[in-house]
């Protein structure tokens, strides 16, 4: 027996330890659900540091990142204006409790490139849409609010229902649906219809039969908690009709926006909400959320009207100055969007001929730099609602995930769940990827 083997016992990862350690102290050791691997198998990589496209785990280990902290690393992890902005103001306290200059520069910067009169910043995209629905309540004097099947808008009690990867119910009433999560009183899931995502008709039917009692309609412009779904033309004029009805029409633009353009996927799809939430890259890796839209509308939150919503950390002083530092970088390169989408396309047909060559069969949609390739054999982009992600063969997800983790590649461990291509992924990474992709198709073509 050598020295060595007893300072290193191969089966102890420090991954696996501070897994054990946490799990003794957190629920199920992670605090949010995704990360603790549960729908792919296998041992949490704890992450010692991330730098670029690169994360480096507590073993030492380094992979190539997919996830971007689920959306904000747009730019790449510990990108040099982030990180120069933060430590420029932190001697200079890290919370007031008062206004600051830098809230101002962020909403003026935000209102400018989005259309939205007026913001207001949280700290969480959930608080953003916890609290635009508030609003949208205040505003019409309605209680009523509609969501979609498998869109997922975080964890406020009325939005847990039929959200991203939840159970499936066959409503028998018209909108009716079942929380999806315990705690959630029948009584609060009661107030949020559900429809169809890419539905048109089910969406002008629940709104012909409800409309006068619903407060607003609220989406996921492109959908990223279902895996990737992307909305066809005729669900927007339906969105866009919800509006004829008093209806105030909520975009939830937490991961979407800054992420297909600078005005989001609400921009680039050229739609008109009446209210917007944000969040992830709005805060550039710290906590940011924020929800703004017509001052009419925004007038109504308090001090200056009648709803309320308030938070201790709301516009803190170092998230402002990376969620600043984040879009301004992201303003002043022009191109970076079309270079996002070119190595997501390029991403997209390596990974189809990978997996035909493989006789492994997926169905891939992606937009900007978002992409999901769904275990299924049906084309490219038919796959348009979460019933549709729903029949993805998750056990063939799951080995392929694994496949590309052992290769040094690390997608989202969940079928349903977008991959983020940030602006640190260029033509080296994308060698890196496609090399491992094959390696993991090839051993899952041959399991089959
Ligand atoms: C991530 C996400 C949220 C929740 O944001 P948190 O910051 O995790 O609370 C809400 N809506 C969408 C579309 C998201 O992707």
């Amino acid at each position: 027996m050598t020295t060595d083997l007893l300072a290193a016992p191969a089966a102890t990862t420090r991954s696996e330890a501070l897994f054990a350690r946490a799990r003794a102290v957190t629920p199920g050791g992670v605090n949010s659900p995704v990360r603790a691997f549960r729908s792919v198998g296998g041992t949490p990589r704890f992450i010692a540091k991330a730098d670029g496209a690169y994360l480096t785990d507590a073993d030492g280990t380094r992979y190539l990142d997919y996830i971007g902290s689920w959306g904000p690393m747009i730019l790449g992890h510990n990108h040099p204006a982030v990180r120069e902005a933060v430590a420029e103001a932190l001697p200079l306290g890290t919370s007031y409790g008062a206004p600051s200059e830098r809230e101002v520069l962020l909403a003026e910067l935000v209102t400018r490139l989005t259309g939205a009169e007026r913001v207001r910043f949280v700290s969480s995209g959930t608080e953003a849409t916890m609290s635009a629905l508030r609003l949208a309540r205040g505003f019409t004097g309605r209680k009523y609010t509609v969501k979609f099947r498998g869109n997922y808008h975080g964890h406020a009690d009325g939005l847990l229902v039929e959200a991203g990867s939840g159970l499936l119910t066959n409503a028998d009433t018209l909108g009716a649906a079942a929380p999806s999560s315990a705690g959630v009183p029948e009584d609060y899931a009661r107030l949020t219809l559900v429809s169809e995502y890419n539905d048109p008709a089910a969406l002008d039917a629940l709104m012909a039969a409800r409309g006068d009692e619903i407060a607003a309609v609220i989406f996921e412009p492109v959908v990223g908690n279902a895996g990737v779904l992307i909305p066809t033309p005729d669900f927007l004029a339906a969105l866009h009709r919800v509006k004829d009805r008093g209806a105030l029409l909520i975009a939830d633009e937490v991961m979407t926006g800054f992420r297909l353009s600078l005005r989001g996927a609400t921009g680039l799809l050229g739609l008109e909400p009446d209210l917007t939430c944000w969040g992830k890259i709005i805060g550039g890796g710290l906590p940011v959320g924020a929800y703004g839209g017509r001052a009419e509308v925004m007038d109504f939150v308090s001090p200056q009207g009648p709803v309320y919503q308030a938070g201790t950390l709301s516009g803190n002083p170092l998230a402002m100055a990376a969620g600043l530092a984040t879009l301004k970088t992201l303003e002043a390169d022009p191109g970076l969007y079309a270079r996002l989408d070119a190595y997501t396309a390029a991403l997209a047909g390596g990974l189809r001929a990978a997996a035909q060559e493989a006789g492994v069969a997926i169905s891939i949609n992606h937009v900007g730099s978002m992409l999901t390739a769904f275990h299924q054999g049906v084309p490219d982009g038919s796959i348009r609602t979460y019933t549709d992600a729903a029949r993805s063969d998750t056990a063939a997800f799951a080995h392929w995930f694994q496949g590309l983790l052992a290769r040094g590649v690390y997608w989202a461990p969940s079928q349903f769940e977008s991959i983020f291509v940030s602006a640190a992924h260029g033509d080296e990474e994308l060698g890196l990827t496609l090399e491992a992709a094959q390696a993991a198709y090839a051993s899952l073509g041959a399991s089959a």
